[in-house]
């Protein structure tokens, strides 16, 4: 049945004065949730109550430790929800049940982290240069957009909402029209954990009403962006207009490397995990896989073999390992791309089209592909495509490798199969990318910065330093002098 939500906005539970819509279960197309979208005037009173409420003493007046306590509270929160928000989170969008768990946990491991941050950040008493003390602290920015896409919702939310909180700011979070649950939980989890109302809003709908509307708010001083990259172009020339602050987490078409001395096991297991998993729909899929010529058709085979093995099920499952695509509209389009892929002189190895049958018919599910004999110019080689679609590449010359792996818009990340640190450190230092991957891919840690290069975006999430993106630094001149300053003086 569908359940009817309500979003949180300005500190109360509503319906948005928005159309109604509703969400759909990818895995059989089935109503999940009916829930109003916002409108420019919802954007506005989210804003203004942020505004009010962020300098209330409330929020604005907390110690360190006592915000810190309130993220630990949230932290705790998402555990002791996790199981029902891994299963909401499936059904917003169709993700297996195991990863669902994974990134509501790692959702709670970021407000665990940025409590930390919050806690035991130290403002800076910077070397004086005369008979005065000199600081530099660090103030929250105020009130934050944050617009997020449907691929990894809780992560990508917790990611800007935690540092956002730390930080003593307030957020307005929009989150992808067709995955609006776990924002609007963990706007409910801030809530009981004593997070001022107002301080959070939730605003669901149309990235081109509610999202532009917020990039645009004169009260909005910085927008976390994640998601397509001509998106976050609209968003930074918007920015641009008002001097504001952004971080864009872009798109990807990232390459992975199989030198000649790789453990092709480990190589297999990776490149597989790298593609396949999530259906694809990761920034960060290693869509592109260099494999060097020696061991090039070995590594075909047991490739291969892994993919065929693989089980796209119903993502309730605990076995599936590939659930289906977000949407049939986003199905539709990876289709086009392997299409394009055809066209353009590739031989699909195997996958390339949908799975039939049950449920499959109902659903928006496609094969893993892999597909060889494009050159890294292809169209399908290019662009991100965002589904469970590989382009194997042989290489022979480690320069000529490096230029193809370079030779593509996206920057986010890369990586290096092999039993040599040497080439590991010189591949991955002449790598354009922002994360680089070595004997291992898709790695995670909230400890460590992430961000592309290029049409990947600017900015980084994550890591210690990701408290600071939602503050601005202030210097503090503390004269200390006995006498009046000299200029003056006869
Ligand atoms: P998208 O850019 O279409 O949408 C992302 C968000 O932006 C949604 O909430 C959407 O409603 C909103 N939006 C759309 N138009 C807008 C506008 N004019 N103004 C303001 N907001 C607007 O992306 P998507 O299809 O939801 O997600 C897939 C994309 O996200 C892929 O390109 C993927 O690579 C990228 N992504 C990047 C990262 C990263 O960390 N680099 C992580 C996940 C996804």
């Amino acid at each position: 049945m569908t359940e009817k939500i309500q979003t949180l906005l300005a500190g109360r539970w509503r319906d948005a004065s928005g159309p109604a819509y509703i969400t759909h279960y990818p895995h059989d197309g089935s109503e999940v949730a009916e829930l109003h979208a916002a409108n420019a005037a919802d954007v506005d009173e989210a804003v203004q109550a942020a505004h009010q409420a962020w300098q209330q003493p409330a929020w604005a007046r907390l110690l360190p430790h006592e915000r810190a306590g309130i993220l630990h509270r949230i932290a705790q929160g998402i555990r002791g929800r996790s199981e029902e928000l891994a299963q909401l989170q499936r059904l917003d969008n169709g993700k297996p049940i195991k990863e669902c768990r994974a990134l509501v946990a790692s959702a709670a491991g970021t407000f665990q982290f940025f409590a930390a941050a919050a806690e035991t950040w130290e403002d800076a008493v910077t070397p004086a240069r005369g008979d005065f003390l000199t600081l530099s602290v660090h103030q929250p920015l105020g009130v934050v957009g944050a617009i997020t896409p449907w691929n990894s919702p809780i992560a990508s939310e917790a990611q800007k909402m935690a540092p956002a909180l730390a930080a003593g700011c307030a957020i307005v979070i929009k989150p992808a029209e067709i995955t609006p649950r776990m924002a609007i939980e963990l706007a409910r989890i801030a809530e009981q954990a004593g997070v001022p109302a107002g301080i959070v809003s939730v605003l669901p709908g149309k990235g081109s009403v509610v999202g532009e509307a917020l990039v645009r708010h004169p009260l909005i001083k910085r927008i976390a962006f994640t998601g397509g990259t001509s998106v976050g172009m609209g968003i930074q020339r918007i920015a641009a207009e008002k001097l504001m602050p952004t971080s864009l987490e872009l798109g990807g078409k990232s390459p992975t490397i199989v030198c000649a001395d790789a453990d092709l096991d480990h190589a297999v297991a990776g490149v597989l995990f790298g593609i396949f998993s999530s259906s694809g729909e990761s920034c960060i899929a290693g869509s592109r896989a260099f494999v060097h010529q020696s061991v090039y058709a070995s590594f075909k085979e047991k490739l291969l073999a892994a993919v065929r093995g693989l089980r796209v099920a119903d993502p309730a499952l605990e076995s599936t390992h590939m659930g289906p695509l977000v949407s049939r509209s986003h199905r539709d389009g990876v289709e086009r791309y392997v299409q394009m892929g055809r066209d353009e002189g590739g031989q699909v190895l195997c996958g390339g089209s949908r799975p039939q049958g049950g449920y499959f018919d109902q659903g928006s599910y496609y094969l893993p592909t892999v597909i060889e004999g494009l050159p890294n110019t292809a169209q399908m080689c290019r662009e991100e495509i965002f589904g469970p679609v590989l382009a194997l590449l042989p290489w022979s010359d480690e320069a000529d490798l490096i230029a193809q792996c370079n030779d593509n818009d996206y920057g986010l990340a890369s990586g290096i199969w092999t039993r040599d640190y040497k080439s590991a450190w010189r591949i991955g230092r002449a790598l354009h990318t922002g994360t680089v991957w070595v004997n291992t891919y898709k790695l995670f840690s909230i400890s460590t910065p992430f961000g592309g290069v290029k049409l990947s975006g600017t900015g980084r999430e994550k890591g210690r330093q990701g408290i600071l993106e939602y503050t601005s630094q202030k210097s503090f001149y503390w004269g200390m002098n006995e006498s009046p300053l000299p200029w003056a003086q006869p």
